[in-house]
């Protein structure tokens, strides 16, 4: 691995946009917000973006047991779901806002991620998301995950990691993630819910989740965070170095 720092200066002054998709829990916000922190960009989890229209439909009664969404009520709401994000006084945490309310923690429970693959596959609701994202990135100096951020929302992002992960590794994170948050979910239910997401993600008719023809592929399956931080850095040193010549 080469060795070289980050000139802060310079990373500044020649802001590229950085576009990270994946599958559900491969680990690609840990490593995005990481980078973000390092090198002073923004940070954008737009899951959490349909996560939050997602609370929202639920606290509007517009899901069913069966596991269906009322998508013709939820766009006609469209307009009144406000989502914003709000800076901690750490000054790289974000969390997400709901009409003013902070429900970052809400909208990472289970009875979310049940839905949220449904809402996301609403023609509607992405161009509503996909507008905002774009405004975000307008300046450059971002960094955003999603599952079609390389593909739709920044097809110009000079640097695109497609990040991946075998479906048991990916739901043993979520799985552990959730535990140490107090949720008594089981593994087979969170397995049985990242293999639903995903499928439901790749076979939609909008922007469906696919690695865009320029994006560098990462299975992190048997990386540690502090590998994968790494080697994102290297491949930002390495856009960053491409977008200068
Ligand atoms: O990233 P996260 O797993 O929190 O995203 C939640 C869900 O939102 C995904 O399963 C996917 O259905 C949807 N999503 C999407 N497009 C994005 C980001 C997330 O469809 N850019």
């Amino acid at each position: 691995m080469r060795n070289y720092s980050l000139n802060q200066r310079y990373i500044m002054s020649n802001k590229i946009t950085i576009a990270i998709d994946g599958y559900s829990s491969s680990g690609k916000s840990t490593m995005a917000r990481a980078l973000a922190a390092r090198i002073g960009y923004r940070y954008i989890d737009s899951g959490a973006m349909y996560r939050a229209v997602t609370l929202w439909a639920i606290r509007r009664g517009l899901t069913s047991a069966d596991g269906s969404v009322d998508a013709g009520a939820l766009v006609e709401h469209l307009p009144e779901i406000k989502i914003d994000f709000s800076l901690q006084p750490d000054g790289t945490a974000q969390h997400t806002m709901l009409c003013g309310e902070d429900v970052e923690s809400e909208i990472r429970k289970i009875n979310v991620s049940n839905y949220v693959s449904q809402v996301a596959a609403i023609p509607q609701v992405r161009h509503a998301l996909v507008g905002m994202q774009q405004a975000m990135g307008k300046n450059k100096g971002i960094v955003m995950d999603g599952r079609d951020i390389g593909t739709t929302v920044f097809p110009d992002a000079e640097l695109k990691i497609f990040v991946d992960a075998s479906a048991q590794t990916r739901a043993q994170r979520r799985f552990s993630e959730l535990v140490e948050k107090g949720s008594n979910v089981t593994f087979e239910e969170v397995l049985a819910n990242v293999i639903h997401r995903d499928h439901i993600d790749q076979t939609r008719e909008e922007s469906p989740l696919r690695c865009a023809d320029d994006a560098l592929r990462l299975d992190n399956s048997h990386m540690t965070i502090e590998q994968q931080n790494a080697w994102l850095a290297e491949a930002f040193q390495s856009a960053l170095e491409k977008t200068a010549k």
